[in-house]
């Protein structure tokens, strides 16, 4: 797996095969590195923003895609600004300056070449934790080569359904992929490790969102982890806070795209998920309350931070 630049573009499971110094693959990103916000970031898990925040990098472009992405204006309309390596190399440091608990690099995996890079250069100076925060489309390969780079696994673990991630990700092998990848990432960090304040060190914390009339989806996916993860080794975070953004929104001329995902989730659906977590033992991790389900989970992507 080549890792160290952009001439065969291999990063994710889409697998383009593009130059990505001259062309684009299905992300839309070329070789440069484009942010739209770098600041401290208080939303995430509570081990994870703490009390002085997550320094938190939203890198623009993605390899998913999904309908109905709050941060679409970021990762599929473009927004951001084009960094070097050594600035973001700075931008990592500002954010240890400001206090924050660790770097989260949200949806990196695009411009992984450039972010190891910028990693090597500043790493002697960095004495916080590095957090991979993604959508799960992930490689293993790429999971493996990261060992050395990444402390805390965030993944999303969207879809077992072919059909449900072929129709809101345009990606039918998406479990495939993201199953082997957590099982990767959990073999590569063990049991999660938090320090005398409670906030992570190391460990991986498995980020499932319920989505409107997907619960027996989402009820699969929490039996593969029960059956296939080690108890112990991971954390799970389960999500009530679906919102209809961007093509799934209602508000669009014309409607929503996707009609079936047009709305929130009930509290029927999400305690019908909880609860069966509940009965797995799953109980590891972060239930989010139901009346969390706003607007203000989404930060402003004003490129702060990126000066
Ligand atoms: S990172 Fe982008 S160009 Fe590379 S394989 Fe994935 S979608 Fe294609």
């Amino acid at each position: 797996m080549n890792l160290s630049d952009y001439s065969s573009c291999h990063l994710c499971p889409r697998s383009c095969g593009i130059d990505r110094r001259v062309s684009s693959g299905f992300c839309g990103c070329g070789d440069t590195i484009k942010a739209a916000r770098a600041a401290l970031h208080y939303w995430e898990e509570p081990c994870i923003s703490g009390t002085r925040g997550s320094g938190t990098i939203f890198f623009s472009g993605c390899t998913l895609k999904c309908c109905f992405c709050q941060n679409y204006p970021i990762s599929q309309q473009g927004l951001g600004k084009e960094l070097t390596i050594p600035q973001l190399g700075d931008v990592f440091l500002s954010l240890q300056d400001q206090g924050a608990h660790n770097i989260n690099l949200v949806t990196a995996t695009q411009y992984l070449p450039s972010v190891i890079t910028a990693l090597d250069l500043v790493k002697h100076k960095l004495a916080i934790p590095i957090v991979y925060n993604c959508g799960g489309y992930e490689r293993v390969e790429i999971v493996r080569e990261l060992a050395d780079y990444v402390d805390i696994w965030l993944p999303d673990l969207k879809y077992y359904d072919t059909a449900l991630s072929n129709r809101y990700s345009q990606a039918k092998n998406y479990f495939d992929h993201a199953s082997e990848a957590i099982s990767q990432m959990v073999r590569q960090t063990g049991a999660p490790v938090l320090d005398s304040d409670g906030i992570m060190q190391s460990g991986v914390i498995i980020r499932h969102m319920v989505l409107p009339g997907a619960r027996e989806d989402s009820i699969r996916l929490l039996h593969w982890i029960h059956d296939n993860l080690p108890k112990g080794q991971y954390y799970i975070s389960l999500l009530s806070q679906y919102t209809p953004f961007f093509r799934a929104a209602k508000a669009n001329p014309g409607g929503s795209e996707f009609p079936e995902i047009s709305r929130r989730i009930t509290t029927f659906e999400y305690e019908k998920v909880l609860n069966e977590a509940i009965a797995l033992g799953l109980e590891q991790g972060f239930m989010q309350e139901k009346s969390s389900a706003k607007e203000e989970y989404t930060p402003p992507f004003d490129l702060e931070g990126l000066d």
